[in-house]
């Protein structure tokens, strides 16, 4: 059983996918849109136990996954911790994962430099477009191509991403950067700044060439910003007077858009990590958007991870959501031939329409929490949030759907 599968997108959606079908007996073929290798993302990635699973069921390495930390602290604005909340969570970066599974593909089945531009699907397969102007033939297509995701443009041209109305700015410590004092204070910790009117994560993950040695590793900083949309078309604006729509590549944001963060930094945040934030590389941002699709398969054609529905960041899903479509997509199409395409991606979407809602409604009522309550104003001193008990147990925990 089995046949052709077309996946398009070879991030992590599209490896985790690759390697589930593969498994399930597919002849798979990943078409990845950037010209090179993906790497360096710099991001952090919190894991859950569900992801260690989905990893496993996948033979990927799982060995030196990260980091662990121990415990949740809340600092207040002067640095102290005024919260604590102990919850072993392994922390580890989005190269790590992606290295894990880029490895489970053969060179030969991941093809880069092949943009999809669209698909046709018959009755006896699908047709697949690139922009290049070459095309592939497939019994089926998976879309794992990211939140702005061609696939899903063409089988739910209605679900667009929306503006959450917050931005967040991440950056990258190294640990011999930073102060001894600091470090010691926020590092082997999962941190978190909470006043309402703005929020912080921030956890150490490996340093370069997945190196867990103390002394070795990297801190990634985490910073929600409320953001007005003409504050956000500002920040999207390049030198050349360009706007770019929905996010803009690091190098392109200008130079007075970083120093307007480094001031607001200076006045918002605790010291801990202010000091952070001095030390990391050029920080970069992007803008916090929600999707999500009532539907994720037609016919032969399905999508998945981001392109199916993004769920904001704090609950740290994105790519353990991911790995429970690949999983889903493999269980379903296992023992199916050709013929059996378009049920098996019913019942695929059946089963994960409802997950994904679940992380998407958690994270987006989290992602209120940030916001100042017109009553009371922003009160940033990091100790009166009245939701501080639920964002310190909820946040990056999968307890749900
Ligand atoms: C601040 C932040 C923090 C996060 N933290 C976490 C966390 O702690 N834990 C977690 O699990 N997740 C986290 N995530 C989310 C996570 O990174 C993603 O959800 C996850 O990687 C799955 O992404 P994806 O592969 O589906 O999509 P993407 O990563 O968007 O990849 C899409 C791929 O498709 C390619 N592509 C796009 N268009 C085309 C096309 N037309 N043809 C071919 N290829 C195309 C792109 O080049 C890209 O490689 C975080 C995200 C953010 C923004």
């Amino acid at each position: 059983m089995g046949g052709r599968a077309a996946i398009a997108g070879g991030s992590i959606g599209g490896l985790f996918a690759a390697a589930a079908l593969t498994r399930a007996g597919w002849d798979v073929v990943v078409h990845e849109r950037a010209g090179v290798p993906l790497a360096g993302r710099g991001a952090g990635i919190v894991t859950h136990p569900e992801l260690v699973a989905a990893l496993q069921a996948v033979d990927a390495d799982t060995a030196d996954l990260g980091v662990q930390v121990q415990e949740r602290i809340a600092f207040d604005q002067q640095g102290r911790a005024h919260a604590r909340m102990p919850y072993p969570q392994v922390v580890t970066s989005w190269d790590r994962m992606y290295q894990a599974l880029r490895v489970l593909i053969p060179d030969d089945r991941y093809r880069l430099g092949q943009a999809l531009s669209g698909f046709t699907q018959d009755d006896s397969g699908v047709t697949l477009r690139f922009e290049n102007g070459t095309e592939a033939r497939a019994d089926l297509l998976i879309g794992t191509d990211g939140f702005r995701s061609v696939v899903r443009g063409q089988i739910a041209p209605d679900i667009q991403p929306v503006y959450s109305g917050y931005v967040v700015w991440r950056a990258l410590a190294e640990e011999g950067d930073l102060d001894p004092g600091i470090r010691d204070r926020v590092f082997d910790v999962f941190g978190m700044f909470m006043p309402k009117g703005t929020q912080i994560v921030g956890y150490p993950i490996a340093g370069e060439g997945n190196d867990l040695r103390p002394g070795h590793r990297r801190y990634n900083f985490v910073w929600y910003v409320p953001t007005e949309a003409a504050d956000l078309d500002d920040m999207l604006t390049d030198a050349e007077g360009r706007r770019h729509a929905v996010s803009i590549p690091p190098p392109l944001v200008r130079e007075a858009v970083v120093k307007r963060a480094a001031q607001r930094a200076a006045e918002w945040l605790p010291d801990v990590f202010e000091h952070v934030l001095a030390r990391s590389e050029r920080p970069f941002f992007t803008p916090i958007y929600d999707h999500m699709s009532p539907d994720f398969a037609q016919g032969r054609v399905a999508i998945a991870g981001d392109a199916a529905c993004v769920a904001r960041p704090h609950v740290g899903m994105g790519v353990t959501k991911a790995g429970g479509d690949a999983l889903a997509l493999g269980r379903h199409l296992a023992g199916v031939g050709p013929d059996g395409v378009a049920a098996a991606l019913r019942a695929y979407s059946a089963e994960r329409v409802p997950a994904a809602r679940a992380a998407h409604d958690r994270a987006q009522m989290l992602g209120r929490y940030i916001f100042a309550d017109p009553a009371t104003g922003h009160n940033r001193d990091g100790r009166n949030n009245p939701n501080q008990d639920e964002i310190l147990r909820l946040t990056a925990v999968a307890d749900f759907g």
